[in-house]
């Protein structure tokens, strides 16, 4: 069982120990020593990074630690090192040294969560289940059906007092049953006989095998974010620390970047994006009643040319700058204004055709488009009075669209 360091001294990051054994896999070497501060993943905290370095050489020179996991059977902390590090063998003394920057900001973190914790219990009784560090942010898992937008912010500003308090954050041992006796916030269910708690003065007590601040000054601050319904209740997405000033900083740019593209100030930004969609909306509404006018005049004049073909006119017309929308809307007003057949393709970026017919005429529409796509190679279909189907491109719609009134001539 390694002797954890880091239990006693969050802030040690150099240290020497006896390399206990050694075992190679797949390119890589885990060292068990007899002690070591570097923290393994485990109760929602991830791992250190760092170095086990020969006596008389320096980082870059030693072995590069790039996982720590702990065996929970024995208790023992696996250090991940790169390569076959054939110098590290059973017997021989290395010094470790913590990349601290990585340790300091998981410090912040989990601190921060501990405070959040008890902020979120406090003020609304609502127990944290579970605890993740990622990346980029973390979350808390609480048991509670709903949070409002003010207890969020209610809980967000205690825990900011509480870092502002600069309150000592203590380590303490004790059993189980004394634990309960203090008022700790969560026993953890253990065989164990001594239980390591972390003591954040006059605001929380809870067992925890994780590295923390001195003092809550030392997170910084507490930024929550996004919530969202989880299984198990609600999960509170936050960030600590150096972390929680990255985040803000970035924030602040998208929205800087967002509000110069509407020429405003980024708190006008919502009010800026709410009036630009209703104006979309009300010129879209404008364009299609204009669409279906222009529609309008154009099927009277195409009736107008059309030939007679007996009870109905027939109209074969492409359109090479108009859209499937335009010519759907046109065979409706050639084929509902009079008697008519109307067979029309566009062009642009999405070549269609439509073939419509007055209810009631004894052609098949739909089977003479499933046959015009299937020459095409496209999809298509509709009713015996209206179907639509694509083309490849241009010219073989315009193509298509021949061959579909020669076909409908017959
Ligand atoms: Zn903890």
């Amino acid at each position: 069982m390694t002797e954890r360091l880091y239990y006693i001294d969050s802030f040690l990051t150099e240290f020497e120990a006896r390399v206990v054994a050694v075992s190679r896999e797949a390119g890589d070497t885990a060292v068990i020593l007899d002690r070591s501060a570097f923290y393994p993943t485990s109760g929602g905290q991830v791992f250190d990074t760092g170095w086990l370095n020969m006596p008389g050489t320096s980082d870059l020179q030693g072995f590069r630690v790039k996982d720590v996991a702990e065996n929970e059977q024995t208790g023992d902390v696996l250090h991940i090192v790169e390569g076959g590090a054939e110098d590290l063998q059973p017997g021989a003394v290395v010094r470790g040294t913590i990349d601290t920057d990585r340790r300091r900001d998981h410090m912040q973190q989990h601190s921060g969560q501990h405070v959040l914790s008890a902020a979120f219990e406090k003020l609304y009784g609502f127990a944290t289940v579970s605890f993740h560090m990622g990346d980029e942010s973390c979350t808390i898992d609480l048991a509670s059906d709903a949070i409002s937008a003010e207890q969020l912010e209610s809980v967000e500003k205690l825990a900011n007092q509480v870092i502002a308090d600069d309150r000592p954050v203590e380590i303490r041992f004790a059993t189980p049953d004394e634990a309960r006796a203090m008022g700790v916030r969560k026993v953890p269910a253990t065989e164990r006989d001594r239980l390591r708690l972390i003591d954040i003065g006059d605001f929380d007590l809870n067992a925890c095998g994780g590295t923390h601040v001195r003092s809550t000054g030392q997170i910084g601050a507490i930024l929550l974010r996004k919530t969202e319904k989880v299984k198990q209740g609600v999960r509170v997405e936050f960030v600590c620390g150096l972390r929680a000033v990255r985040t803000a900083r970035r924030d602040f740019e998208t929205l800087t970047e967002t509000a110069a593209v509407f020429s405003t100030h980024i708190w006008e930004v919502p009010q800026q994006v709410r009036k630009s969609l209703d104006e979309i909306k009300s010129a879209q509404k404008a364009q299609h009643h204009l669409l279906e006018e222009v529609a309008g005049l154009q099927a009277e004049h195409l009736l107008q040319a059309a030939q007679n073909r007996g009870a109905y006119k027939l109209v074969v017309q492409f359109f090479p700058d108009r859209d499937l929308t335009y010519i759907k809307m046109l065979a409706q007003k050639l084929t509902r204004n009079g008697t008519a057949i109307a067979l029309l393709g566009c062009g642009g970026p999405q070549p269609s055709l439509v073939f419509g017919q007055t209810a009631g005429l004894g052609n098949d529409m739909g089977a003479l488009m499933k046959q015009t796509v299937q020459q095409l190679g496209t999809r298509g279909g509709g009713n015996r009075d209206m179907a639509q189907g694509g083309a490849p491109d241009q010219t073989s719609a315009e193509q298509a669209l021949l061959q579909a009134a020669a076909a409908a001539l017959r």
